[in-house]
């Protein structure tokens, strides 16, 4: 009998999000690949007409299976799926106090090695933005932050083998091993799946040890395009034909973690063409793109934002990205070079598109430069989006209504109850919600008065849905939940966030 062989083909990670670990256990199957509707497994036998179609109703694809190794399958399944393989090799632990070596730790084999292998390839594999690897009281806690939210590994890996894990990670990132008391930072270098990954890494000594963040970084292929990030087909527009401008200033604003980055990125990559020349100056780089000069404002070496900007500008740019405006500085050099041939783009931290204006303003920028170089704001948040295979309707309560706002018309939103799909948190991705406000001549003279409600309802009347209205429309029609509203939005209105009248 012919037995296929996974390790001679390559592996579409694609198909692992079809088939979950339990029913691979289960059927002793491995999917190995996806083209359309059919699905391709590894069986550890000939499966029967039953179990095939049983299996196709399960997965919603149809089945092609192969006879594959029950060995062989039950090593990809554990190898897929990193939680049992990490299991497993914990398991082996438990009873001796292993302490590696130190030559042991710096080659490519061994226990610990596979172990923190493990816990990176895990993190790509969950599209995690961050891996928290944090010693506790007893144990060694790993954490994946997925969709914003941070999600705790089930492994648990015992507090005697931390120094050995602690010791890989310095070694993989080219930290200070023998310095265990100052904060240092590193970055890692890995293939996974046949992919490069950049970890970015970060420790912090707390009293049970120093925990670890490593910050995943992006390349070019993982970059998200402008039209999947979420901007309604109009808004998606105007976008593009903003970035036709030869010269100008957009601003994209909002807390920290609402997906500004993100939509830089989008821009950049709509702009990146052989025939412009494009600097972008960042603290740190977040993701490398091919084609664009990335400086790195870092905490090593000395080199400042308002500085490298004034020289990124003697470098013949046609598009400047200015990671973020931190200070006058950095916003009067930008709004310059937005006034003399640059497209420039830029963030900065504001809650709407309005208020802006009058922070900018504020930091000493003149309002006349601002008014003949600014193109557009767009605010924005990052919501989670409800998991459509456990979404229900529900009445609302008159506590939720007063929440959105609105007492009288609303009458039904949405969750999700969880379910397998969605790790049973009811969510699955994220989307955005988002105002866009283009500077146009009403906007202007409604800047003169520094009035950010009058610059706010210019807007409107130009055709702007307010970020608040967009949101609660994502509300009423089951992307998102009235939660999700009102942790995003708490800062328009805490008092209607916490319920009660504080005569804020
Ligand atoms: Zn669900």
């Amino acid at each position: 009998m012919e037995f296929y062989d996974l390790d001679t083909v390559e592996i579409n990670k694609e198909a692992l999000k079809h088939v979950s670990k339990d029913l691979c256990d289960e059927y002793k199957v491995f999917p190995y690949d996806i083209k359309g509707r059919e699905l391709y497994l590894a069986a550890c036998g000939d499966l029967s007409m039953e179990q095939v179609k049983y299996l196709s109703f399960l997965i919603r694809k149809n089945i092609k299976a192969a006879v594959g190794k029950e060995e062989q399958i039950t090593t990809y399944i554990n190898r897929f799926y990193e939680e049992n393989y990490r299991k497993a090799l914990v398991s082996n632990f438990k009873l001796r106090d292993d302490k590696n070596k130190e030559e042991d730790l710096r080659g490519a084999k061994g226990p610990i090695v596979f172990l923190v292998d493990s816990i990176l390839r895990d993190g790509v594999m969950k599209g995690a933005s961050d891996i928290h690897i944090e010693p506790v009281m007893n144990s060694v806690r790993v954490r994946y932050r997925v969709d914003g939210v941070l999600i705790k590994s089930s492994t648990e890996i015992p507090k005697n083998i931390y120094e050995n894990i602690n010791t890989r990670i310095k070694v993989m990132a080219q930290m200070d091993i023998s310095n265990k008391y100052e904060v240092q930072d590193g970055e890692i270098n890995m293939k996974i799946h046949g992919d490069n990954f950049d970890f970015r890494v970060s420790s912090l000594p707390t009293i049970y040890g120093e925990k670890f963040v490593l910050r995943i970084l992006k390349r070019n292929g993982n970059l998200l395009k402008l039209d999947t990030l979420g901007f309604g087909q109009g808004d998606y527009k105007i976008l593009m034909n903003a970035l036709k401008f030869k010269q100008g200033l957009i601003i994209i604003t909002g807390p920290t973690g609402s997906g500004k980055t993100s939509t830089l990125y989008a821009m950049i990559r709509e702009l990146n063409k052989e025939s412009r020349n494009i600097i972008t100056v960042e603290k740190p780089v977040e993701c490398t793109i091919e084609g664009i000069n990335q400086v790195s404002i870092g905490s090593k070496g000395n080199l400042e934002y308002g500085k490298v900007l004034k020289a990124a500008l003697r470098q013949d740019p046609d598009v400047i990205m200015v990671g973020e405006i931190i200070d006058k500085d950095t916003a009067e050099t930008a709004v310059r070079a937005s006034l003399t041939g640059h497209l420039v783009l830029t963030t900065l931290h504001t809650n709407d598109a309005s208020s802006t204006i009058n922070r900018l303003t504020d930091m000493g920028i003149d309002q006349e430069l601002l008014n003949s170089s600014l193109l557009m704001v767009i605010a924005q948040r990052l919501t989670r989006t409800i998991c459509e295979h456990c979404k229900i309707d529900y009445d609302l309560s008159l506590e939720e209504k007063k929440l959105l706002g609105d007492e009288s018309v609303v009458m039904k939103a949405y969750k999700g109850i969880g379910c397998n799909k969605c790790n049973h948190t009811g969510f699955k991705g994220r989307t955005i919600a988002y105002e866009v406000m283009v500077i146009g001549e009403k906007v202007k003279e409604a800047i003169k008065t520094k009035d950010d409600n009058l610059i706010r309802e210019s807007a409107m009347k130009n055709g702007m849905v307010t970020l608040e209205e967009y949101f609660k429309a994502l509300v009423l029609n089951g992307t998102t939940t009235v939660e999700q509203y009102v942790s995003n939005m708490q800062v328009y209105s805490i008092e209607r966030a916490i319920g009660g009248d504080y005569g804020i």
